[in-house]
């Protein structure tokens, strides 16, 4: 087993297990995260005794960076390639106030957004907790400690509410003392709109969440996002009037733009409509085009459009500016096993 797959109540339990203070687990569990030791030896705080015995029972399995690119407007994109040689991707996104990773969470996705590069990668797997905090791990190795990660998105590969208690496991590491030390609030999840998944994750965390919705009816969202049929607008909307949205000031919804489908005045008027009563904020994504795409990007005009429609009735909405597309590192671009690894 590896070490970054373990809570510190896990570890805890294997340590008094075998008659060792259940204080190592902390001691050990920050040499892992904080410090990003990759030898259980060199943990020197450690009696030499335990550490011989960690390192028979565990790994500290490292991912192989096969590929790392810079995009021009300085995001960067990391081609991992796990220990059973399935790869994801990660992408680092760098702003004047905000250092942001972007991880995934399954190798593919079942989830079939036609919008989307990642629904082409099959088959799918989960990632473990392990290696869904180790993407965090890795590219925090090669940063300097002042340019840490300090927000991270669930908004790679795979659709992390369908892997819930992984990526539940991943945020509690993250989110710990002994682990990354990151708020809450500095941690978002998006969904395509798996309402109980959605309903447990506000319960059992305080992280922030985004549904996408990329349509005003459900014909075209049936057309775009096949959960539709299981969890049609009506549903998942529903379910957003009755989440607790404290201490989450607003629920955020992204919605991608396709040129001639989805982003008419009427729509943007719709899309009011549909979000009557809950206190929403609208992320505009502009689409990214992948090899394969049938579907193309909407005007700039048509973008602006939109968002004053929305502005103008009274929804906060941004439009998010697409980052590292000459690097395939933008929304909805990420499809690392497709490629060969060089
Ligand atoms: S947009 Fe997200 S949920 Fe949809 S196919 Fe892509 S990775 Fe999966």
């Amino acid at each position: 087993m590896d070490l970054k797959d373990c809570t510190q109540d896990e570890l805890a339990r294997w340590l008094t297990a075998r008659g060792h203070k259940s204080f190592r687990a902390q001691q050990v569990l920050k040499w892992v995260h904080q410090h990003r030791l990759t030898d259980v030896g060199q943990m020197s705080n450690i009696p030499l005794a335990l550490c011989e015995e960690l390192a028979q029972h565990f790994q500290l399995a490292r991912l192989d960076c096969s590929r790392h690119t810079t995009a021009a407007d300085g995001t960067e994109k990391y081609l991992f390639t796990l220990t059973d040689g399935r790869r994801i991707e990660s992408v680092f996104i760098p702003s004047e106030n905000r250092r942001t990773l972007c991880i995934s969470s399954q190798v593919g996705c079942a989830m079939g957004c036609q919008f989307c590069a990642t629904a082409q990668v099959r088959p799918v797997r989960d990632l473990t907790a392990g290696e869904i905090v180790s993407q965090v791990w890795e590219v925090q190795y090669r940063r300097p400690q002042h340019e840490a990660v300090a927000n991270v998105v669930f908004m790679g590969m795979g659709e992390p509410l369908a892997n819930y208690d992984q990526v539940v496991k991943a945020i509690t590491i993250l989110t710990a003392a002994w682990g990354y030390q990151l708020s809450p609030r500095r941690i978002t999840v998006s969904t395509v709109g798996l309402v109980p998944q959605m309903q447990r994750l506000l319960h059992d965390t305080q992280v922030n969440l985004t549904i996408s919705l990329s349509a005003t009816t459900d014909a075209v969202r049936n057309a775009l996002m096949p959960i539709n049929r299981r969890y049609p607008l009506a549903t998942v909307l529903e379910a957003c009037r009755s989440l607790p949205v404290a201490p989450r000031n607003r629920m955020t919804f992204a919605y991608t733009l396709l040129d001639g489908l989805n982003d008419s005045p009427a729509d943007a008027k719709r899309l009011v409509s549909l979000l009557h009563g809950i206190r929403a904020k609208v992320n505009l994504i502009p689409f990214n085009s992948f090899p394969g795409a049938s579907f193309a990007p909407s005007s700039r005009e048509r973008l602006v459009r939109f968002r004053q429609i929305l502005l103008d009735r009274g929804i906060y909405a941004s439009i998010r500016e697409s980052r590292g597309q000459d690097v395939q590192a933008a929304c909805g671009q990420l499809a690392a096993p497709l490629e060969q690894a060089t």
